[in-house]
């Protein structure tokens, strides 16, 4: 089972006012996670309303 695709580029769901305007709701994904690309531990957050996702350095 390969299911390793956490950033699969999502299309923002229409008619959301808030995340249009770049409020999302985040919600942690995944807490200190190892970006091998930054070499940093990240928290991996998600927009519940439109589900894209970010890292933010922890
Ligand atoms: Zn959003």
């Amino acid at each position: 089972m390969t299911n390793v695709l956490p950033f699969k580029k999502k299309q923002p769901k229409r008619g959301n006012i808030l995340c249009k305007n770049n409020h999302h709701k985040w919600e942690i994904v995944k807490e200190q996670q190892f970006d091998v690309k930054s070499g940093k531990l990240v928290t991996v957050e998600r927009c519940k309303r439109c589900e894209i996702t970010r890292n933010r350095l922890s």
